[in-house]
């Protein structure tokens, strides 16, 4: 029976249903993930998921991390200078930064109120007006401003000066308090990069800068407030009242738009926030890992591989934004070359024959159905071509379908950025403790030392599928041009493969990536990485060294320090960590990394060559 739409995760209903098939998030909680959050996972009747090992992306959404919290981190936005150090530490997606125009604020917070069933008469206009004031205030009161009581003062000045009277005035002053009452304790800041500066240059351009903690993935490592010099983050004990503030103001996070592009764009590098700290402020990069998975509190390989995924999210949005429209028109030109191929079958020529077909249907609705058969009836028309009709629409079906997966596939939610093929190890254990996904796209495990090789055969297939959609643009363009020749096109494009891929065709492949630890990669699993870049197949590899063999208890791995002391290791033993390195330099490494970055370099394949 499905559940009530209430009982279902806050996160969750932001995900569109899919098919209902295994892929499907929303089939998998009311299946599975529903008992497991109910303490029942246990005693669930085997399912598909189950009984195959298999989660839908991104179940981590279901997750809620309040009960391991005792404390949080609480934003002090009068100190905040947006240097974005806690939202790219955070190793759980937990406190995204966000840059919003004054007018998406109150808009979203218009919207929230219209669907919560109150329609509003007033407040569209008079927040415009609430606007401007709220500038001068802000103006005024400089980058220590407290934003909410500014919006307050704005409001009231606002309501004041209305025209208004009698029940128009009571509905204007219900109007404010809801839009009052739904922005709440959302704090926002001034700063200079995102504001001050952005007005010095053209007024009312300024945004308003938020950090907001996700309460259903903050596991209170306060890794967040270490990186932050500006005091702008204070450790505050868990209350229930701060509990409940922390998911209103969630909510409201979830409402507002994502940072607009014109905010990503900082060009002056003394405001001290990079390309980095940028992209994050995408709502879609920050969260192309979900988390609410089982990883220790601030794991350092959670946000190295956040900052992974992030940048890779940022790299291909963009390309397959404009891959789409590419797409469109060659659909659009497409159908208008079969439409003028239809059209021509009719011979405009001979007018007379045309006149007396349009006079011998007047009794009835005309078509172009009938006009065709009547002009037939006059005398022969050109044959079509029956083949060149059933490839043209069979192309169509093909860039339909390329559209479809681009933009909604099974999951309703498009194409996924890339897929990590996870070696064994911590990353393996955290990413898979069923039933918690915290990627939101493919993902697979096999032992500890394969990823490299299974990555390979994963690329080989992932790009048969990336080959079989740009053999259909490929085949549309030149058709479109006139260009299309059977004998000499067809076998070039019936062997068409990754190798034979242009730049452009690259850039749009969402990476293949085998993850590991220094353990899997330089140890165990080296004749693995070995095999892959001698190779040459362009996949990649994501090493997490921790400079020691972790899983099984700590060994000295091909990574490490010489002389380092591991828990299994002889040497150092009993000499204090400070200690260890006489001159005070940096010990030796063993230099893996450096020896595998060379043979990389040496074996790259070059799709030119
Ligand atoms: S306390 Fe830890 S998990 Fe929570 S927001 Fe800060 S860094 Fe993220
Ligand atoms: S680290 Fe501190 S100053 Fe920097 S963006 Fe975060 S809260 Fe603001």
């Amino acid at each position: 029976m499905r559940k009530q739409a209430s009982s279902l995760p806050i996160m969750l209903k932001q995900l569109p249903e899919g098919d209902g098939r295994l892929s499907d998030i929303h089939r998998f909680w009311e299946q599975t993930g529903s008992f497991y959050l109910e303490g029942k996972g246990s005693g669930n009747l085997a399912d598909p998921y189950m009984a195959t090992g298999l989660m839908p992306v991104a179940t981590g959404f279901y997750r809620d991390m309040t009960q391991i919290r005792f404390e949080y981190p609480e934003f002090k936005p009068e100190n905040c200078t947006a240097c974005g150090n806690c939202y790219s530490v955070c190793p759980d997606s937990a406190i995204p930064g966000l840059v919003n125009s004054i007018s998406d604020v109150f808009n979203s917070a218009i919207m929230t109120i219209e669907r919560g069933g109150n329609p509003t008469r007033f407040l569209r206009r008079e927040v415009r007006t609430v606007e401007k004031k709220l500038r001068g205030l802000i103006d005024q009161n400089g980058e220590a401003a407290n934003v909410n009581q500014l919006i307050d003062h704005a409001v009231l000045e606002t309501l004041a000066e209305s025209p208004l009277e009698g029940t128009e005035k009571q509905s204007l002053e219900r109007e404010f308090s809801r839009l009052l009452a739904t922005i709440g304790d959302f704090r926002f800041a001034i700063t200079k990069p995102y504001y001050s500066t952005r007005e010095k240059k053209q007024a009312g351009s300024g945004g308003l800068f938020s950090i907001t903690i996700n309460p259903y993935t903050c596991k209170g490592c306060m890794e967040c407030i270490k990186v932050c010099d500006d005091q702008a983050l204070v450790a505050v004990p868990q209350t229930e009242s701060a509990v409940e503030r922390m998911r209103k103001e969630w909510k409201f996070w979830l409402e507002l738009p994502t940072t607009a592009p014109e905010f990503s764009r900082i060009d002056d590098l003394d405001e001290k926030v990079g390309a980095l700290e940028t992209l994050l402020l995408d709502k879609h990069n920050y969260h192309s890992m979900m988390s609410g998975d089982g990883a220790c509190l601030g794991c350092g390989e959670k946000t190295s591989i956040h900052l992974f995924t992030a940048t890779v999210t940022a790299l291909l949005q963009p390309r397959v934004k404009s891959h789409l429209e590419k797409i469109d028109n060659l659909i659009n030109q497409l159908e208008t070359k079969v439409r003028m191929t239809l059209a021509n079958n009719i011979n405009l020529g001979d007018t007379a024959a045309f006149r007396a077909a349009i006079d011998g249907n007047k009794e009835h609705d005309l078509t172009l159905g009938i006009l065709s058969h009547s002009l037939e009836a006059d005398g022969p028309t050109q044959p079509l071509n029956q083949q060149w009709l059933k490839d043209i629409t069979k192309l169509l079906d093909a860039l339909r379908n390329l559209k479809w997966r681009y933009t909604e596939g099974q999951t309703k939610q498009g194409r996924a950025e890339m897929g990590i093929i996870n070696a064994t190890g911590c990353t393996s254990v955290w990413a898979s403790t069923f039933p918690f996904n915290p990627y939101p796209f493919p993902w697979a495990n096999h032992l500890f030392q394969d990823a490299p090789s299974m990555a390979m055969g994963i690329f080989e297939g992932h790009m048969a599928k990336m080959a079989d959609g740009f053999k259909a643009i490929r085949k549309a363009e030149l058709i479109i041009a006139d260009k299309y020749d059977p004998a000499e096109h067809d076998s070039i494009l019936t062997y068409f493969n990754w190798k034979a891929f242009s730049d452009e065709e690259w850039r749009l492949c969402p990476p293949v990536v085998a993850v590991g630890g220094d353990g899997a990669m330089y140890d165990i699993g080296f004749q693995n990485l070995s095999r892959a870049l001698m190779s040459g197949m362009p996949i990649k590899v994501l090493v997490l060294d921790t400079q020691v063999y972790s899983n099984t208890g700590g060994q000295a791995c091909t990574s490490g320090f010489i002389g380092q002391v591991s828990d299994t290791g002889s040497v150092w033993q009993g000499v204090e960590r400070q200690d260890r390195n006489p001159q005070g330099n940096e010990p030796d490494r063993n230099g893996a990394s450096h020896f595998i970055c060379a043979a990389k370099l040496h074996f790259q394949y070059d799709p030119h060559d």
